[in-house]
């Protein structure tokens, strides 16, 4: 049976992070996100990883559906338009906003279709009708994916919140898409699962308001506050509290700058000019000032980093400086945290954490949340994305318990589910694609160099170039990454002349590289108890 349509995730549902989805009719492929992933540290350097879009069929895709402004989901299209130049991207204003600003700092211009709740997006043989949900960032949507019979409804919410009390945008209206759902036969949720581990709801980010704002009246000396850049909300909840106790602000980083000015160009975030203090030019002396921090989860190039390092020019920390960190911990980060906090105790400086106030809300549905909206929508099937395995399980466990009725499906990158007009649900899987990994200038690294870099950075490297003469040979060694053992040297420099000129006399000069590198291995090891990486050039 030809399926009314079809959905394959190729990132984003074994990983939280690098989200991109492709629902397939018979002549086109609509692409739904495009997203990075972080790279934990251990990855050298290297910048972000994105789903492998040379699986993206270039004469059948179509167009990209952006759901909203996180790098997890706009991240990667640079790299999507590189290879899909014509693809036609549909966004809200903000990430629209954003994903423009983007590709200009990289010398790239696009259009892009601008849509909000009121829009149908018609495609050949699917429509799209986006519904706005709460999030961490302004102007986010759910999507239902429509057939134009109606037989198959899937509403594809990778990040949301149920948040009743929100006070900057309107909370999510699930009766509406229910309504919008309730003649198909088939009422599929691609549903959130970050927080399927937190039992209760997820905090609104209006009750923050209180706590933020004691912290800001009652701190007279300096308070610097560090959060997601992209949170708006809660960017302008702490700017308007500061200028209402005549505070002036100063942003500190690149990526709230960032935020905070695309945000002003939308109209979503407003102050006068003369609350700001410009770091570059003014100092903080003898002012009472909210700094905002970019780099809540402690990363090594970040503005929080260099400023708890004593790197700002002109900002040191002092004893009664406050840092607040209005944000949560992602896991994995905790000793990088753990490490910045240290140092600013040892400053004289006081923390406040989301531990001691109300000071941080998640974007994402608790198990009560999802409660209520399985209770609301009426589904039929479900498959959990946006989450490591681990949590598209326990999603799956969730709904089985409470909701027996709705029959699950757990889905990893690269399986496909085909939704037949019987009302079935078939799944498939091809070999999965790894995640590509960027860069440099938006440069795609194989995952052989990176293993390279691995080998370089944890055993260290040695250069040998030799110049044969005669009877003996001019030997230089460059050692990076280990030890000075000036003396050990003489004696490799007599190892490898002996053997070059011993039994590797009448050898060609690749089979002489590959045993004197062998040879070098071995002394090093002998003496280290590991083998360093080994380059030999015989000029
Ligand atoms: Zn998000």
């Amino acid at each position: 049976m030809k399926p009314i349509y079809s959905i394959t995730p190729i990132g984003g549902v074994k990983e939280i992070g690098s989200n991109m989805t492709v629902i397939k009719t018979s002549n086109q492929w609509v692409v739904i996100d495009a997203g990075i992933l972080f790279p934990s540290d251990d990855f050298y350097d290297l910048r972000y990883l994105i789903p492998d879009y040379s699986y993206l069929d270039e004469n059948l895709t179509s167009d990209l559906v952006i759901t909203h402004g996180h790098e997890d989901h706009i991240g990667a299209i640079f790299h999507v338009l590189e290879k899909l130049p014509e693809i036609k991207i549909w966004a809200p204003a903000f990430a629209a906003h954003l994903i423009r600003a983007k590709l200009e700092e990289k010398g790239k211009k696009v259009f892009i279709h601008i849509y909000d709740e009121k829009s149908l997006l018609e495609f050949n043989q699917i429509r799209i009708k986006p519904f706005h949900v709460n999030h961490s960032i302004p102007d986010t949507y759910g999507l239902v994916i429509q057939d134009r019979e109606k037989i198959a409804s899937t509403l594809y919410i990778s990040d949301f919140k149920v948040d009743p009390l929100a006070s900057f945008e309107k909370p999510i209206d699930l009766n509406s898409i229910k309504e919008f759902m309730s003649s198909s036969l088939i009422r599929l949720g691609l549903l959130d699962s970050t927080n399927i581990l937190s039992p209760g709801k997820t905090d609104s980010e209006t009750e923050l308001t209180h706590d933020l704002d004691e912290i800001i009246v009652n701190n007279h000396e300096r308070v610097f506050i560090t959060l997601f850049a992209s949170n708006i909300h809660r960017l302008k909840t702490i700017i308007e509290t500061a200028v209402a106790h005549k505070k002036k602000i100063a942003i500190l980083g690149r990526s709230i700058k960032f935020y905070v000015q695309a945000a002003r160009e939308l109209g979503l975030l407003s102050f006068d000019e003369k609350d700001l203090i410009d770091l570059e030019n003014e100092r903080l002396e003898g002012k009472k000032v909210l700094v905002l921090v970019s780099g809540c989860q402690g990363d090594f190039h970040s503005a929080l980093r260099r400023l708890v390092d004593g790197e700002v020019p002109h900002l040191k920390l002092r004893p009664g400086d406050l840092l607040v960190f209005s944000s949560k911990t992602i896991p994995g980060n905790e000793k990088k945290i753990g490490k910045i906090y240290n140092k600013i105790y040892e400053q004289g400086a006081r923390i406040i954490t989301a531990y001691d106030k109300k000071i941080h809300a998640s974007g994402h549905p608790g198990k009560e949340d999802l409660k209520l909206v399985y209770k609301s929508l009426d589904l039929t099937d479900l498959a959990p994305i946006h989450g490591e395995s681990y949590f598209l399980q326990k999603h799956i466990d969730f709904v089985q318990t409470n909701f027996p009725h709705i029959k699950t499906h757990l889905i990893y990158n690269f399986h496909t589910l085909s939704l037949l007009s019987s009302g079935d649900i078939k799944k498939t899987s091809e070999d999965p694609l790894e995640l590509v990994f960027i860069h440099g200038q938006e440069m795609v690294i194989p995952k052989k160099k990176i293993s390279e870099r691995r080998k370089m950075a944890t055993q260290g490297t040695v250069l040998i170039s030799i110049k044969p003469e005669k009877t003996q040979a001019k030997i230089r060694i460059e050692l990076i990454g280990l030890p000075e053992i000036e003396m050990k040297l003489d004696a490799l420099k007599d190892l490898l002349s002996d053997k070059l000129y011993g039994e590797l006399k009448n050898k060609d000069l690749e089979k002489k590289e590959d045993e004197l590198k062998i040879e070098t291995r071995r002394f090093f090891n002998h003496f280290l108890g590991y083998k360093p990486v080994t380059v030999v050039h015989i000029i």
